[in-house]
């Protein structure tokens, strides 16, 4: 057997950003490549092992899912050109928008970009003259750590993974880490299991941290913030009126009196604005007042969140355009759109999209196929982590590298060899594909950068980026940052259920990039049409099987979805999974900016038909 090769990379698809190896295996010339997931040493989350998702990488990266080469749309449907064709078809109106009204066109960018993609991305944008260069990702999760900024008055660093490891109390404000973080839930889990930690869980269901926790202390929907000022309070001996039970409250103040080294977790994408995350830090520095050690640990959704922050904030400022959400607003005005390394699923559902098709001259830079590819009017496939050479800032503080142990599938492109091949079709010399020169440009640009030598990452050191990395307020909106808190909803006779928007097991199972592996699809097959989540009793009460229809109806719409029952949903509640944001945006009205509504609302579930 010949071995082909063997590195070190970071796994893309959440913001565990976990550390393995691949070995990529070849017994001859004309066998099929063999991939193997190796458990890597490197500090961080991967140390204590991988999720299903990092177990099947190698499936993912060499999948059916991946786009192998350019496509575009001609006579109704996507139809495969060559490089030439493809450059030539997306360079076009970008030509006339430069000449004419650069800031007509944005760029997106996906939040598992390698920093120097983004670096990439943002100096195209700045050729082209516009200042429209976000991530979509980084907009997702800035509330939550603008919240946390604000309140603990520094740009924030998530502490270390092994520093969770000493913790013998998790406070955990939202149940559903598991499925947007999973490996930072299972060193939680690990921990309460052998003995060595509590857990307590503030939340208003139970998506599955509940059997770990002690105390689960129940909240109204919409009233998260209230809950962790209560306990706030009641740390200060204070009484306050909140959502939480006095017992619950009773509970909690015995189990934090009797911890001394305190982990507080929330992931970033999870909360639903700065309001919440400022009550988590005032709970954080309420407990540090106690004198014993406290981490915040606010988990980014995506694998490069921070990085992709430092690179859009090179040389002390953001490209000061528009946010990603609002270039994807109906009013935005854009009339070209350039999406790296993103799949804009997450936040608009098909009928978004194939509006915002007709709205403007759709150029995407994907890996996977996905509601992107299918509807863009140029699609330039680019390579994935194990194909390219690439770092990523880990919430750590610190630089990873991964390295390029596969050759690029198909006709795959590193994404800066594509913007180096866009800027040539304009008429323009760059080498973004250069990584000595890119590196140089960070090195000089970028604050907290310039210590970091490309050398060094190849010789796999992790050096530390510094506290001088940017806030994340220097880079996002501020209509981003401070949109409007949630509110409770108001059932009534009409509209007697809870209705909640948030994240879910199929979040990650709807990911074009996780369709690509069969143990993961078969999976998805409970999850791949909309579905709202009920409680046992509720289910049983309206005779209904899990998958049956129903009927889900609210003051701005109504909308046919698959039933799932769960344990851990309180009777009167529904919860509407995020994965399918067209639902959601009809049943919550629109968001705002362009963003998906955060609030609860009121509406009636009532069976579509019985099986
Ligand atoms: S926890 Fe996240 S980063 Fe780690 S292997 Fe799973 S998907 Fe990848």
């Amino acid at each position: 057997m010949s071995t082909d090769s063997l590195g070190f990379i970071t796994c893309p698809l959440c913001g565990c950003a976990c550390g393995l190896n691949l070995l990529a295996q070849r017994i001859r010339p004309d066998q099929p490549l063999s991939i193997t997931v190796l458990p890597s040493s490197a500090p961080g989350w991967g140390a204590s092992g991988l999720c299903m998702r990092g177990w099947q990488i190698g499936e993912i990266l060499r999948s059916r899912r991946r786009l192998r080469h350019p496509m575009a749309w001609q006579e109704g449907g996507q139809q495969q050109v060559t490089w030439d064709e493809a450059l030539a078809l997306a360079a076009e109106p970008l030509r006339r928008l430069r000449a004419m009204e650069p800031a007509a066109i944005g760029i997106v960018l996906g939040d598992s970009l390698g920093n120097e993609e983004a670096f990439a991305a943002r100096e195209f944008a700045a050729m082209l003259g516009t200042p429209n260069v976000a991530c979509l990702g980084l907009e997702i999760d800035a509330p939550a750590v603008h919240g946390l900024e604000q309140v603990l008055g520094a740009p924030y660093r998530a502490p270390e993974p092994e520093e969770m490891d000493g913790a013998d109390l998790f406070i955990c404000v939202n149940s559903n880490l598991q499925h947007l973080n999973p490996r930072a839930a299972g060193a939680m889990a690990r921990r309460v299991q052998q003995g060595a930690a509590r857990m307590v869980l503030i939340d208003e269901v139970d998506q599955g941290l509940g059997a770990w926790s002690e105390v689960h202390a129940r909240h109204q929907p919409g009233m998260r913030a209230g809950a962790l000022r209560q306990v706030t309070a009641a740390l200060a001996g204070e009484g306050r009126d909140g959502p939480l039970s006095p017992e619950d409250l009773r509970a909690l103040r015995s189990i934090i009196g009797e911890s001394r080294r305190v982990a507080v977790l929330v992931s970033a994408g999870a909360l639903g604005g700065a309001d919440e995350a400022q009550a988590a830090g005032r709970l954080v520095q309420a407990l540090r007042g106690e004198a014993r050690w406290v981490g915040a640990y606010v988990l980014p959704s995506g694998a490069n969140t921070f990085g992709t922050l430092d690179m859009l904030a090179a040389d002390g400022h953001s490209p000061r355009g528009m946010s990603a959400t609002h270039m994807l607003a109906a009013d935005s005005g854009l009339q070209a759109l350039i999406v790296i390394g993103d799949d804009l699923g997450r936040l608009y559902g098909p009928e978004e999209l194939a509006t915002l098709r007709r709205r403007v001259h759709f150029v995407a830079l994907p890996s996977f196929i996905s509601p992107n590819t299918e509807l863009a009017d140029v699609a330039l496939p680019v390579t994935v982590s194990g194909e390219r050479e690439a770092t990523i800032r880990r919430p750590d503080g610190r630089v990873w590298w991964s390295e390029a142990t596969l050759e690029p599938v198909g006709e795959a492109r590193r994404a800066e060899a594509v913007l180096d091949a866009l800027a040539a079709a304009l008429g323009e010399s760059r080498r973004w594909s250069d990584r000595n020169t890119t590196w140089a440009a960070i090195r000089e640009r970028v604050p907290g950068y310039r210590h970091v030598a490309l050398g060094r990452l190849r010789a796999a050191e992790l050096p530390a980026v510094g506290l001088d990395t940017a806030a994340v307020a220097i880079v996002v909106d501020p209509r981003i940052l401070t949109q409007s808190p949630a509110t409770a909803a108001e059932p009534d006779g009409a509209h007697p259920f809870v209705l909640i928007p948030r994240s879910g097991r199929g979040g990650w199972i709807t990911d074009p990039r996780c369709q690509g592996a069969h143990i993961l699809r078969r999976e998805a097959t409970m999850y791949r049409e909309p579905y709202v989540l009920l409680s046992r009793d509720d289910a049983q009460a309206m005779n209904l099987r899990d998958g049956a229809r129903v009927q889900i109806t609210t003051e701005t719409g109504a909308a046919v979805v698959r039933m799932r029952s769960e344990a851990g949903i309180p009777s009167g509640v529904g919860v509407l999974p995020t994965e399918y944001p067209g639902v959601i945006r009809v049943l919550g009205g629109g968001g705002e900016g362009g963003r998906l509504p955060i609030a609860p609302v009121a509406g009636a579930i009532e069976p579509s038909e019985i099986r």
